[in-house]
């Protein structure tokens, strides 16, 4: 075990701290140190996480071993698993560059997340075409090869040992808007990898309602709606009437609403999918009271949200008829740290990264959070943000 021990808030004492955070921190940081050194490509399993219900990755997503129960894929515990060898690296990486695709190797993630943490990708690849994507998946699939899917990265904790296997975004081709503005209001087709933010402020600017409570929140609409992105009673699952995806076999297929699970930061799937477009309905709306949203949404996220750190948004989700925020407060954990990862000051439900934040150092307040919280309230939290890769 190193020498480095968890502090307090900055600018605290340590004994502000409640000494039962302290020791959880404690034994947080030694479980933390006892993590195993990441072994050399080639070396490498991921647990497949074949759970139907998944929403979003193909076979053997390590990172949805994250899941909403909080689950992570670990390597080599017993769990069913798949080698990820160097020669299927090598076979699935000549099959993109034959199809054009700009691929990278041992591509680091922290610099594609909002927390500004993550090790290597395997392979990363922004499709830059339709062919390219589809080839991406039908090559994966041949090799068994695992695939994640990665929006814009603003919910994602992903190890410090990175993901084994192949890291698929989507590039230039899938954002776009097409609009078909009618009498009521407009039926919208929007590419995946349109910046949500973006979304909503063309929406609002044109007069229609539906997304305005989307104010500030970062990422994809592909990624906002896998996780059901929402905030301020509103949601995006609630306008969407069709999606667009291609399934593992790289086929293009249409869900529409009925086939569409939407539930509390979720979305069940009938099928492994990477999701490429979504078509909505919004109706026209008080160009006055849609900016007044705005501007609410805006204010209330300037009040209480913290600024200037590297964070992925809440860390939990809100346990029915309380808030995650409230309970983790209660449980002393505000400007609680470890390492270079911080329970925010400002709101317990975000950790920030204070510079040199590791995986494993926000890892360890979740794990920490959820014992606090269990043990103070009999209530189990359940991580909103999803945790990615090999741990
Ligand atoms: C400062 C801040 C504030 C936030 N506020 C909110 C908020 O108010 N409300 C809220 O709901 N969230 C909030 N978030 C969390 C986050 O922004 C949302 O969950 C967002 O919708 C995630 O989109 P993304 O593109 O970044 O997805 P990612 O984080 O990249 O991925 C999230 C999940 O979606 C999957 N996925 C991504 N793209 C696709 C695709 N095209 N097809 C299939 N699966 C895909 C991934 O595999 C992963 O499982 C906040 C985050 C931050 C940093």
């Amino acid at each position: 075990m190193s020498d480095r021990r968890p502090t307090t808030t900055t600018g605290a004492a340590p004994n502000e701290v409640p000494t039962r955070v302290v020791d959880a921190l404690h034994a947080a940081a030694r479980a933390a140190e006892s993590v195993r050194p990441a072994r050399r490509d080639g070396e490498s399993v991921v647990e497949a996480a074949e759970d139907p219900s998944h929403e979003g990755a193909t076979s053997a997503v390590a990172a949805n071993g994250a899941t909403a129960a909080g689950r992570v894929a670990r390597a080599g515990d017993g769990a069913p698993s798949r080698h990820v060898t160097a020669p299927t690296r090598d076979a699935v990486a000549a099959v993109l560059v034959a199809a054009g695709a700009d691929v990278r190797r041992d591509e680091p993630l922290a610099r594609h997340t909002s927390f500004r943490i993550g090790g290597p990708a395997d392979l990363f690849v922004a499709a830059a075409t339709v062919s390219e994507l589809q080839a991406a998946l039908r090559a994966a699939r041949a090799h068994g090869y695992p695939v994640f899917f990665l929006g814009g990265g603003s919910n994602l904790l992903v190890s410090d040992r990175g993901v084994r296997g192949l890291v698929l975004k989507l590039g230039k081709p899938f954002d776009f808007v097409e609009w078909e503005p009618d009498d009521t209001g407009a039926s919208l087709r929007i590419g995946a990898a349109v910046p949500f933010k973006r979304m909503v402020a063309e929406a609002v600017a044109a007069g229609l309602a539906g997304l305005e409570f989307g104010e500030g929140i970062p990422g994809t609409i592909g990624g906002g709606i896998l996780m059901n992105a929402g905030a301020f009673g509103g949601e995006i699952g609630r306008v969407v009437t069709v999606l667009e995806a291609v399934d593992e076999s790289g086929e293009h297929i249409e869900l529409p609403r009925e086939r569409l699970g939407f539930a509390y930061r979720r979305l069940t799937l009938p099928t492994r999918a990477l999701i490429t477009a979504v078509r909505v309905r919004l109706e026209r709306g008080d160009a006055a009271a849609l900016a007044a949203s705005v501007a609410d949404a805006k204010a209330r996220r300037d009040r209480h949200q913290p600024k200037g750190r590297p964070n992925a948004g809440s860390i939990f989700k809100n346990p029915p008829g309380t808030f995650a925020g409230r309970l983790l407060e209660e449980a002393g954990l505000k400007g609680a740290r470890l390492g270079e990862a911080m329970f925010s000051e400002r709101h317990a439900n975000f950790i920030v990264n204070l510079g040199h934040a590791r995986a494993v150092d926000v890892k360890g307040l979740i794990d920490l959070a959820t014992r606090a919280v269990r043990r103070l309230r009999a209530i189990e939290l359940e991580p909103e943000v999803r945790l990615v890769g090999e741990w």
